[in-house]
């Protein structure tokens, strides 16, 4: 199965793309993985992209195309891969098909903004241990203190709500042009992100027709 994930900030993405990771065997290839991975391999491709990194720059896209192909091409990815964060652009959709690199499909995890700004609202972290806590989901035993080392849970400042509602508008903005490309082609597939992890699993399975 060769797919392509996508999905809101705080919508689930990456534990689904773990979930069919373990179910199929297959391997979730992030493109900030694989980048992070040719540098520290000092890889030409690498080296090419820490280049643009160092200058502040975005890694331009033939090298982003470049280093997802030679990863594609190794033998764990025969079966098929879930493919994280890539294309996150209509060119580097084009330069897959132009290369050969066809996905069965596209799926959406499909979440309300608001229910994204509620749910990461909050998150709480440990500002000694960083360990994750959730008001709702899950709570530490005392309000406001961590459960392993004591110390006070504090809110990451990129999830206050504004901050989550720039990067919902990022988000949609870069996403919807991908949505139109692969619903063209007949490849989207959408799955609703639930409060409960299990129904999200649920209704991805279901949007890729496994059971
Ligand atoms: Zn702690």
């Amino acid at each position: 199965m060769k797919i392509t994930i996508m999905g809101p900030p705080g919508g689930g993405k990456g534990t689904q793309a773990e979930m069919l990771e373990k179910r199929f065997a297959i391997p979730h290839i992030s493109t900030g993985a694989i980048i992070r991975k040719a540098i520290s391999e000092r890889t030409p491709l690498g080296l090419a992209a820490q280049d643009y990194i160092a200058k502040g720059d975005l890694v331009p896209d033939d090298v982003v195309i470049s280093m997802v192909k030679e990863r594609l091409a190794e033998p764990d990815c025969e079966a098929g891969y879930i493919l994280d964060g890539f294309p996150r652009t209509i060119p580097q959709a084009e330069a897959m098909e132009s290369m050969g690199i066809n996905l069965d499909c596209a799926l959406e995890i499909r979440v309300d903004d608001e229910d994204i700004v509620q749910r990461l609202g909050g998150r709480r972290e440990c500002s000694v241990c960083a360990a994750p806590y959730h008001v709702r989901y899950n709570p530490p035993k005392t309000e406001g203190k961590c459960d392993k080392c004591g110390g006070e849970l504090i809110r990451r400042a990129d999830d206050a709500a504004e901050t989550v509602r720039e990067r919902l508008s990022v988000y949609h903005a870069q996403t919807e042009p991908l949505r139109r490309f692969y619903q063209e082609r007949s490849l989207l597939r959408t799955a609703k992100g639930c409060e409960e992890l299990a129904d999200t699993t649920k209704n991805v399975l279901e949007a890729l027709g496994v059971n």
